[in-house]
């Protein structure tokens, strides 16, 4: 048998592995918070050491370990090649609410059930496996392959891959990365919007309400306020020529309403302001003497937190009596990859086999651990399975999907490394 014919036969052959480790993952409670990973961590690791695997566990907090695995290739030289997934997920909500345990693991409908099986349970063992097929075939392989397997993810990141980029920066770069985080099949994704997150305080003299012309009113200047932030969403974003180039397709702007909603080709490409909390007032027959804004910014590719902060301050500075502080200060800008990158080809190719249309590359609305490796010029590309139900009560993904998404990756990540040759 070829390497690829190798590859095809432990894809189809070992389906009933890689189903049963996705169930004996979903049956591991990993809601974040606390996001307590250590039992899942003690399976994968099972699972490579049964591989023959080596790796190693980085845990800077010891209740959320990250696993490093890696091998070089025997064919020398070539491309480094990241995988990446997380295995901490959503807290469950209301219990009451589901029809099954949220960590039954139980198959029906040909759906895998559970929290966290589409974000990222189903990616995450699917990148296992793409790591041990991979290992089994590296005496052919040019190149080095390093897989990821962290915590932390749904809070931000900061002891698991944040935490691996900044202290083993040499094992874990690499030259592309690979990311299965619920895509949806009709979508690859090369970029991801930022938030920013800003708190306003408007503070009046206030009083009696019969008497509007001592006093003032926090909560009507609020109104005019939020109507001038408003305005922030008319910025027109500086994208990179491919960028613009490849989100201006008719094709691409149809897959994006179909996997994010619609209206999403707009919103992928512009500011979105949401007035999340507001707080003012006391008593129906008194003046608002202060009023509290907390407001989410979702900056696209091409719009920077310094060029929306510098509006933010021009609008404040109009409106006496208004303050304003950042918070999460010094968060992340949105990030970009090439979308004419040769891993998009390889991905695309194998994500378009078998469906009705060819999958198109699109930019993230929400954020992944892919933007820690953008941010430091790594190309980073995210497909996976359908985000819906993603966080809902009675969490499921497709069975079918699971085992596409493996496909995929694995045959564009076989594909990456020995173009590197
Ligand atoms: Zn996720």
């Amino acid at each position: 048998m070829s390497e690829t014919q190798k590859l095809l036969h432990w894809l189809d052959s070992e389906r009933g592995r890689q189903l049963d480790f996705l169930q004996q993952f979903a049956r591991i409670d990993t809601a974040n918070p606390p996001g307590d990973t250590r039992r899942a961590a003690d399976v994968f690791r099972a699972f490579l050491d049964r591989e023959g695997i080596a790796h190693r566990t980085e845990a800077p907090q010891a209740a959320h370990p990250n696993l490093i695995a890696t091998f070089a290739g025997g064919a020398g030289g070539g491309r480094h090649l990241m995988l990446n997934g997380h295995l901490d997920v959503f807290p469950v909500g209301d219990r009451a609410a589901w029809v099954r345990d949220p960590w039954s693991g139980e198959i029906a409908d040909g759906r895998v059930h559970g929290r966290g099986t589409v974000d990222m349970k189903c990616g995450t063992t699917a990148l296992l496996f793409v790591f041990a097929y991979l290992y089994r075939l590296r005496a052919e392989l040019p190149g080095r392959v390093t897989l990821t397997v962290v915590s932390d993810e749904e809070t931000g990141g900061k002891w698991g891959t944040g935490w691996l980029i900044e202290n083993c920066a040499q094992e874990v770069l690499g030259d592309c990365v690979l990311n299965t985080e619920p895509s949806g099949l009709a979508t690859v994704r090369f970029g991801e919007k930022c938030m920013l997150w800003l708190r306003f305080r408007i503070a009046v003299k206030g009083g009696h309400s019969a008497y509007p012309h001592t006093g003032g009113s926090a909560n009507k200047m609020a109104a005019v306020l939020i109507h001038d932030l408003q305005a922030i969403e008319a910025m027109v974003a500086e994208e990179p020529a491919t960028v613009r180039a490849t989100l201006d397709r008719p094709e691409v702007r149809q897959a994006a309403e179909l996997s994010l909603g619609a209206g999403a080709a707009e919103v992928m490409r512009r500011v979105t302001v949401n007035i999340g909390t507001m707080q003012g007032g006391v008593k129906i027959n008194m003046l608002p003497a202060e009023c509290v804004l907390e407001v989410d910014f979702r900056l696209p590719v091409g719009i920077s937190r310094a060029a929306v902060l510098a509006k933010v301050a021009a609008i404040v500075a109009r409106h006496p009596g208004v303050s304003v502080e950042e918070l999460l200060p010094g968060g992340p800008e949105a990030t970009v990859s090439d979308p004419t990158h040769e891993m998009m080809g390889h991905l695309l190719r194998h994500a378009g086999v078998g469906l009705a249309a060819p999958p198109q590359p699109i930019i993230s609305l929400g954020g992944t651990d892919t933007r820690f490796w953008r941010a430091k010029g790594v190309p980073a590309f995210v497909y996976g399975c359908s985000p819906a139900g993603m966080g809902g009560v009675d969490e499921s993904v497709s069975v079918a999907e699971f085992h596409h998404v493996l496909r995929v990756h694995a045959l564009a990540a076989r594909d990456y490394l020995m173009a590197g040759r």
